[in-house]
């Protein structure tokens, strides 16, 4: 399964606390985080986009404000992971750029990833930077999450993440190669290289056994496994302490993949036709209809009427001018927005809403198309 990592489109690279700061002197561990981004940078050289969920700000920040070793309190690591962010960023910063990458911050909250608005949003942003190139280094903003809110390890953050970006391949990189049949200690505790269904053995091999600086046991990367392959990204957990530890996974390194059932595109779709319940609908003209065969996007132009109240975001129904469904998808735009906008080419938008919003009234990604 090494070459899940070598043949993937889009991964997502989490690297624990555990791996980033020192856990004597609680400093940044600059070296090793030069030879991931340069890991980084040669998966990019072969044409995989790639982004990084970077834990350490807690643990950065409570050694810049000097408190005191041991569990902090919810006001404390929020204090903390303010002032360790800043740090954290500034290294990656400064890393990505030797390499030649613009590096951006994205600070994310349970919400973003949960609520389909948001959740959009986000996903457009983070596509449009791999578009234009730029490492996306992702956290939670623990800052403002509070407990109720929050995901608290980043193992299931990074989950969410990939699932949402449409990643094909998550790496969880953490101070443990795998998951064991037992605790790894125990005499007989054997190693698994793959896991292709998580099971409820699966689940009861996972103790919770997490380090003072990193949120995430086994039980969250199980987790982040089921969101992750659920969504169509392979997911391996890899020990990453050694330098490299990218290569050392292509290379072989003992290390446990999750596989995926399904690609992200057609986990996606089956997301958009299935689960959601439609909460309008969008009747076309038959030029519109042609450009949906043939792969496009639906743009205003080609709307002829609008009924239901959705907002953006929201899952619809497109049929054509007889009434047959044609397809189901995410709506750019409210109801009213598109009402107005209907009709119109693309670039009237801004004119005729106050605002520029997309160019698109469903994008392909977001529209699937009926079986005739
Ligand atoms: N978001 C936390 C931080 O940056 C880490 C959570 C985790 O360890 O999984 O400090």
């Amino acid at each position: 399964m090494s070459t899940d990592l070598k043949n993937a489109q889009r991964v997502v690279v989490k690297i624990g606390s555990a791996l980033l700061t020192d856990s004597e002197t609680g400093k940044l561990n600059r070296t090793w985080l030069q030879a991931l981004v340069a890991d980084v940078a040669r998966m990019r050289a072969r044409g995989q986009e790639m982004m990084i969920v970077s834990s350490g700000a807690i643990s950065l920040g409570r050694r810049a404000l000097k408190l005191a070793p041991g569990k902090l309190k919810l006001e404390e690591s929020q204090a903390a992971a303010a002032v360790g962010q800043i740090g954290l960023a500034h290294a990656f910063q400064e890393i990505l750029s030797a390499y030649g990458f613009s590096c951006a911050q994205i600070l994310l909250t349970l919400e973003d990833t949960e609520e389909r608005r948001r959740y959009l949003n986000a996903r457009s942003t983070i596509a449009t930077l791999l578009k234009l190139g730029a490492v996306p280094v992702i956290n939670e903003n623990d800052t403002v999450a509070t407990s109720e809110i929050r995901y608290g390890d980043n193992d299931r953050l990074a989950a969410r993440v990939a699932s949402m970006v449409s990643a094909d391949c998550l790496v969880l990189l953490s101070d443990v190669d795998g998951l064991y049949t037992a605790p790894p200690h125990i005499p007989g505790a054997e190693h698994l290289a793959e896991v292709t269904e998580i099971t409820p053995e699966i689940e009861a091999m996972a103790g919770d056994a997490a380090s003072i600086y990193s949120r995430g046991g086994m039980k969250t990367k199980i987790a982040a496994a089921r969101i992750a392959t659920e969504g169509g990204a392979h997911m391996a957990i890899a020990n990453g302490r050694a330098l490299h530890p990218l290569k050392a996974i292509e290379d072989g390194a003992r290390c446990t993949w999750f596989a995926a059932h399904s690609t992200p595109v057609a986990s996606r779709k089956r997301w958009i036709s299935g689960s959601l319940k439609s909460l309008g609908t969008i009747t076309i003209d038959a030029g519109a209809v042609k450009a949906l065969e043939r792969g496009r996007s639906l743009l205003p132009a080609g709307i002829t009427a609008i009924e239901g109240d959705f907002g953006r975001g929201d899952a619809v129904t497109v049929r054509d001018a007889r009434g047959h469904e044609i397809a189901r998808g995410l709506s750019a735009y409210s109801s009213d927005d598109a009402r107005t906008i209907m009709g119109h080419s693309s670039h009237e938008t801004e004119e005729l809403l106050g605002y520029s919003g997309r160019a698109e009234m469903i994008h392909r990604d977001d529209l699937v198309l009926k079986k005739p």
